[in-house]
């Protein structure tokens, strides 16, 4: 069972999509007329009623984005790629929240919520920032202090009985009653923006809150009382970790951290980090490398090279044995070297703006 607290590190994404009714994302990549790279890349694989968001964008009408976080430790690139989507929306006619769960983090990881505004001050939102989101007329609140979520929810949940949320989420009698409440608090954050307005809401996520959606759209069809359009979604890969596996907050040696410094421990992470390389230099220039199975040629196409062509020409040079892990490991480490310290200056004017921001809310 996949869930939003405990994701296996080998995802069967085809399985999941055929289980659970996720569409190829690739089917409709050719009605979106400047698709962002992570759709091209086939990074984002699959989606439901994207349709709807492309319809909106196609007829420059507006649509919500909704992106929840929950703080729970320091910011990998795994992360980027959420923000890196929302930047793009924000090219389109869109309205952007941002719910911070402090609720959630308080009932499923007992984080309190002076620990997860910080986090999310210090963390999340410089980085959100410093990445390049406008949060001008971005909607960013907190959980806990937002009624119009919280009123939502409590009418939500008589939507719902304990057996479906047994079912989705795997919860047992002793699973506290606010970590099974969360979710219905999720899906209130996914559709309160049509109160205000009846629009269409995109949910960009990783397969393991697929849950979350199945749950808001099952509940969207039965409250016929507030006529909400079910949202869509897109679901993108996960980033594998430096040594395989998963990249995970909580073990340091497989991740890559945005306030990461440039330092020989961090040249030591991506110089051992695992390849599509040969045994021997021999074997590499003979048979050529595999990209399809390396962390660095994955670093390059998520985060580091947004040109196609140059892309490509990586790709042929290491398929092809021109290409040897050494020389691709170090090129790989200077461009992230140079993304790290660019970001590290943004975020140094981003902090205070961050920080004005959350205490407003
Ligand atoms: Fe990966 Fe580069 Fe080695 Fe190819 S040459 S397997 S892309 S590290």
């Amino acid at each position: 069972m996949i869930t939003p607290w405990d994701v296996s590190e080998d995802v069967d994404y085809k399985k999941t999509m055929e289980k659970f009714g996720i569409r190829p994302f690739k089917d409709v990549l050719h009605k979106i007329e400047d698709p962002h790279y992570l759709m091209r890349r086939g990074v984002i694989f699959g989606h439901r009623d994207f349709e709807n968001i492309i319809k909106s964008i196609n007829e420059k009408k507006k649509f919500a984005v909704v992106s929840g976080m929950m703080p729970s430790g320091k910011m990998h690139f795994g992360h980027k790629m959420i923000v890196d989507q929302l930047i793009y929306y924000q090219r389109y006619n869109v309205k952007i929240y941002i719910p911070i769960a402090d609720l959630e983090a308080y009932w499923a990881r007992g984080m309190d919520f002076e620990k997860t505004k910080k986090l999310a001050i210090e963390e999340y939102i410089t980085n959100y920032i410093a990445l390049g989101l406008n949060l001008e007329d971005t909607d960013i609140y907190l959980q806990s202090k937002k009624d119009v979520v919280k009123d939502l929810s409590l009418k939500l949940a008589k939507r719902v009985n304990f057996s479906e949320m047994k079912g989705i989420y795997g919860f047992s009698g002793d699973t506290n009653i606010g970590h099974i409440f969360a979710p219905i608090l999720q899906v209130a954050d996914i559709l309160h923006p049509q109160l205000e307005e009846k629009l269409p809401v995109l949910v960009p996520v990783g397969i393991d809150q697929d849950p979350h959606i199945r749950l808001t759209r099952d509940i969207a069809g039965r409250s016929k009382d507030f006529n909400f359009i079910p949202p869509s979604s897109t679901y993108h890969r996960f980033i594998t970790g430096l040594l395989g596996g998963k990249m995970s907050s909580s073990k340091g040696d497989t991740a890559i951290f945005l306030s990461d410094k440039p330092s020989k421990s961090l040249k030591k992470k991506v110089m051992s980090c695992k390849t599509g390389g040969r045994e021997t230099l021999e074997e590499q220039r003979k048979l050529g490398g595999i990209p399809e199975e390396c962390v660095v040629y994955e670093f390059y196409v998520y985060h580091l090279i947004g040109d196609d062509k140059e892309l490509k020409e990586i790709y042929n040079k290491c398929k092809s044995g021109e290409l040897m892990c050494g020389a691709c490991k170090k090129h790989c480490y200077e461009k992230i070297v140079e993304f790290l310290n660019d970001l590290s200056e943004k975020r140094e004017s981003a902090r205070e703006y961050a920080k004005e921001i959350v205490n407003n809310m």
